[in-house]
């Protein structure tokens, strides 16, 4: 799947539209999601142009997915979601349509601040 530059996390990226951050560094951004379904509810995504994890996983190189899987430990530190100093967090990303994906740049979902419940919607 070829990556669209047009959307809204590249845009984000591109500092062409705001967001309300809450980590950066080098290889990864993490914001607040616009509609929250938990307390803590942010997206972290690579800064790298990836459509999906399917994509990050299969193309990104070694230090990129070293890099992001660390970002994501640093963020949840600093969120009190990690589980030596908060209770626990969901990091779920979804993946093309059967995944419903709304948004085609790789992003985690890390839910927190509440048990989260089932995994999914059994319906
Ligand atoms: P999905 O692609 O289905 O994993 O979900 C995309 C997520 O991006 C949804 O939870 C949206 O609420 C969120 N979202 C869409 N636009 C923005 C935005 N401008 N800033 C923050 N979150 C957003």
């Amino acid at each position: 799947m070829t990556y669209d530059t047009g959307n809204i996390f590249a845009k984000i990226l591109r500092g062409e539209l705001p967001c309300n951050k809450v980590y950066e560094d080098d290889c990864a951004l993490a914001f607040h999601d616009i509609r929250p379904q938990a307390p803590v509810h942010v997206l972290v995504i690579p800064k790298g142009a990836y459509v999906s994890y399917d994509d990050f996983a299969a193309n990104a190189p070694d230090a990129e997915i070293l890099d992001f899987t660390r970002a994501v430990a640093r963020l949840t530190r600093e969120l009190g979601v990690d589980l030596d100093s908060g209770h626990g967090y969901r990091a779920i990303t979804n993946a093309g349509e059967h995944g419903v994906q709304e948004v085609p740049h790789f992003h985690l979902h890390i839910l927190g601040g509440r048990n989260i419940g089932r995994m999914i919607d059994p319906a």
